[in-house]
């Protein structure tokens, strides 16, 4: 059993994790020999195996180290003092040890993570890798986004709001990008986001950007290197989807409605809005009603049986959702070139971040995170979208090893990382592996 005061000389979950999975591997290696040939434990990453038993490893520690009395109770079947902070949470614990939330939230066809998150305590250095850890995934939004993360993730902290507050308030990036913590507000609602329909029925579009990338000359004189994007929000869902176009002309507008329908399948509507960036861009796109250019556009949507309507001005209450949106995707996308050297982003490095960005936004939480231990369950666009719930399903059963998955790549990937190269792509990729 590690101690968990040792855990404060962490700085990042992920480390945390992988020294604690490494010591599994060497202490294994005297018991019984390791599947595969090992290069000793500085060479070999560890398994998938080993970094799930590691995180247990780890929570049981500073659970057993937080909760003693609470675990002797529950060894002896006597209800939990009314001064313990687990007493609302009816916790229980697991084949694992892990002290989880109860309640009779036995749905069918979820797993144990949805129903009963694992507990952890707030005060507790953990918690603060925890909330670093989520907090940079979703990109350094505000508390709404984080909390989702970590709840979406299995977690349960205890005394979570002033947790994660403190420590968004403290975060150096996130006062760079905007000198104080953002708050999410409501914004109101036009008529179809009340409207129940198959997700992005109904849609809203707007235009944003440019980006400057960096663009090859090539024969026939140079390639436009500015960039925008346009992104159609599903209303009801709240969903959304962001396709980068290359010129703020027509037919850049129009392949981008092609790809967006190929995608999510036909709309029934698309809404734009006239208090917000399309009044711009729809002047450099000449997308008036009358002009020739919004007729190619309409009747490119007639043959998908779709209508373009166009907000009045003036009612910007009607555009108060996709000014949200916007900000929210500017947002995640100014921490994500905070990070990337400017003189690196290219179109393709640009359609990859706008892609992140989709999946942050689309994994936010729609309704604020509950903290009802009888309903744990988060609900994001993104379950209602891929009907696919939060957190990633277990592995496969059986024993995988990268030895008989994918040696040649694996070792490239690893050669790549440490060598620095690729920085942008390879390490983003080489920690989801983790
Ligand atoms: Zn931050």
């Amino acid at each position: 059993m590690v101690h968990p005061q040792r855990f404060e000389r962490f700085s990042k979950f992920s480390t945390l994790v992988t020294a604690v999975a490494h010591l599994i591997h060497v202490a294994h290696s005297f018991t019984r020999p390791v599947q595969g040939e090992c290069q000793g434990w500085h060479i070999c990453r560890p398994t998938e195996e080993e970094l799930a038993r590691a995180k247990v490893c780890i929570i049981r520690s500073v659970q057993n180290h937080c909760y003693a009395e609470e675990l002797k109770c529950i060894a002896k079947g006597s209800p939990l003092p009314s001064s313990s902070s687990l007493w609302k949470l009816h916790p229980l614990q697991d084949p694992d040890q892990l002290l989880r939330v109860g309640g009779c939230t036995a749905q069918a066809g979820l797993n144990m993570n949805e129903t009963h998150p694992i507990i952890i305590p707030g005060q507790h250095h953990l918690a603060t890798l925890l909330v670093c850890h989520y907090h940079e995934a979703v990109k350094h939004q505000g508390r709404h986004l984080t909390e989702g993360a970590i709840r979406a993730a299995g977690f349960w902290l205890v005394g979570a709001k002033r947790c994660i507050g403190s420590l968004l308030y403290r975060c150096v990036t996130c006062r760079k990008l905007r000198g104080k913590t953002e708050h999410q507000q409501m914004a109101d609602l036009p008529a179809e986001r009340l409207q129940v329909a198959p997700p992005f029925t109904y849609v809203g579009v707007d235009v944003f950007g440019p980006w400057e990338v960096v663009s090859r000359r090539t024969r026939g004189g140079h390639a436009n290197s500015k960039r925008w994007a346009v992104m159609f929000s599903c209303m009801s869902s709240r969903a959304v989807h962001i396709e980068v176009i290359e010129a703020m002309s027509t037919s850049s507008f129009i392949n981008a409605l092609i790809r967006f329908f190929a995608i999510r399948g036909p709309a029934k509507q698309i809404r734009s809005d006239c208090g917000t960036n399309f009044v711009g861009a729809s002047r450099e796109l000449e997308m008036d009603k009358t002009s020739p250019t919004f007729q190619k556009v309409e009747k490119y949507l007639s043959t998908q049986s779709c209508t373009w309507v166009f907000n009045p001005p003036h009612a910007s209450h009607m555009g108060g959702a996709w000014e949200h949106m916007i900000g929210i995707a500017c947002r995640i996308l100014d921490c994500m070139l905070l990070e990337e050297n400017k003189s690196c982003l290219t179109h393709e490095v640009l359609t990859t971040f706008m892609s992140e960005v989709t999946a942050v936004m689309n994994a936010r939480p729609l309704i604020p995170v509950s903290s009802d231990p009888e309903s744990p369950l988060i609900l994001t666009p993104a379950m209602l979208l891929t009907l696919k719930t939060g957190s990633t399903p277990p592995p496969p059963p059986g024993h995988f090893d990268e030895a008989d998955l994918f040696k040649e790549e694996w070792k490239q990937v690893q050669s790549l990382v440490t060598s620095g190269k690729e920085r942008s792509l390879v390490s983003k990729k080489g920690t989801s592996f983790s």
